[in-house]
């Protein structure tokens, strides 16, 4: 079969110097790739055995780590953390920032923030493109031990329609709404073994695998206990997500798809390559690694959260959790009556500054129009002239007048 990349004899793909454009090709070609591979992995738990237990089951997994062979016990342990870590949010999809950084390992971070001194720290991470509305997409430098050059990270910013229909109208509200988006619910995705086989399973039970390849099979010899959360490219991801060089990035494109009548996930401002000129602007991200405090500060917000969560639950199994069910639902349902009249209201309030808009375009351009042609001045002076009065820049009239 021809190869559509290049690659080298080891099958490791070269993707050092490419462009954004031609990387995010590699790295879906890279996606199916690994997910015809998978279609033929042997000695996975899958489901249905774990649920099973018998012994052909057994015999078909293979050994543990330490050489002996799985147990019906085995099987009950994982399936009990299973249910455990696919109820722990409730139901609700994704990971926040807090318990992503909060539950990683320390191994992880320590990559991550390239202070781990065995070879497998990174050192830089750059976002290339926003696509479908809400998700980032990352390159990252694979470690200098790694066989790969570099990573494709995916983080899918789930709370992002929401935090644009609330944002205050201005480029600090969205600065905010991005900011708020960032530390939200997200969903991850990594191209790297690490989170193949380590991770994959947690995500995808845990509801924060972003795309299509959802893992079933248990990692039972890799990471049985199911610790971490993420591998080192994610939390780099993550973490460098935080900063207002990045979010200010991103807060452009949720003005943009803010203006439009339409959906935010396709048109106007939900597709945007970061060319070379944005790179240089991005590059000046500060925020590259996860320091003890931030980890600690994470850490501590999602135990906040998760006592929260589980004094809720706790409240609703007991004696008043009847009549506080019925109150919930009661308060759902007025709250989903109240969401749509506000949705009304914002749609009104989004056609009517679309339409102050189009006034304003249409009155730049006559007076344009007129000192042109009538009043024989020169364009460059008329815009330039304009923009000072509208204290706004030559390239934003220019912009306006291209609409
Ligand atoms: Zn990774």
């Amino acid at each position: 079969m021809p190869r559509a990349f290049a690659q080298d004899n080891n099958g490791r793909y070269l993707t050092d110097g490419l462009s954004e454009s031609q990387f995010i090709k590699v790295f879906n070609a890279v996606n199916r790739e690994q997910a015809n591979n998978r279609q033929s992995a042997k000695n996975t738990l899958r489901p249905r055995a774990l649920k099973r237990k018998s012994i052909e089951d057994l015999v078909k997994l293979g050994k543990k780590e330490d050489g002996t062979a799985f147990t019906a016990d085995d099987l009950k342990r994982f399936d009990e953390l299973r249910k455990k870590f696919r109820k722990r949010t409730s139901g609700s999809a994704g990971i926040t920032y807090n318990e992503l950084i909060g539950s990683s390992t320390e191994k992880d971070r320590k990559r991550a923030s390239n202070t781990s001194k065995d070879g497998l720290g990174i050192q830089n991470a750059a976002m290339i493109k926003l696509e479908r509305g809400n998700v980032v997409i990352a390159r990252v430098q694979a470690s200098s031990r790694s066989v790969h050059q570099e990573h494709r990270v995916r983080i899918q910013l789930l709370d992002w329609a929401e935090e644009l229909e609330e944002a205050e109208v201005s480029e600090k509200g969205y600065q905010k709404a991005v900011k708020n988006a960032c530390r939200g619910s997200l969903k991850i995705d990594c191209d790297c073994g690490r989170h193949q086989y380590w991770f994959r399973y947690m995500s995808s039970v845990g509801g924060y695998q972003y795309g299509r390849n959802l893992e079933q099979a248990y990692p039972k010899v890799r990471n049985p206990k199911l610790i971490g959360t993420a591998c080192k490219h994610v939390l780099k991801v993550a973490q460098m997500l935080q900063s207002p060089i990045w979010q200010r990035k991103l807060a452009k494109q949720m003005d943009r798809q803010a203006t439009q009548v339409g959906f935010t996930d396709s048109g106007k401002g939900s597709t945007k390559t970061f060319g070379e000129r944005d790179q240089k602007e991005l590059s000046k991200n500060r925020s590259t690694v996860i320091t003890e405090a931030q980890h600690a500060k994470a850490q501590a917000g999602f135990e906040r959260y998760e006592l929260r969560r589980k004094a809720m639950q706790k409240a609703l199994k007991g004696k008043a959790g009847k009549n506080l069910q019925d109150s919930l639902s009661k308060i759902k349902r007025y709250k989903q009556q109240a969401d749509k009249a506000q949705q009304q209201v914002r749609q009104l309030k989004q056609k009517l500054a679309n339409e102050k808009r189009s006034a304003l375009i249409n009155q730049i351009k006559s007076n344009v129009d007129f000192a042109v042609n009538t009043l024989g001045q020169s364009r460059d002076t008329v815009i330039k002239g304009m923009a000072k009065k509208m204290n706004k820049s030559v390239t934003d009239i220019e912009k306006l007048l291209n609409d």
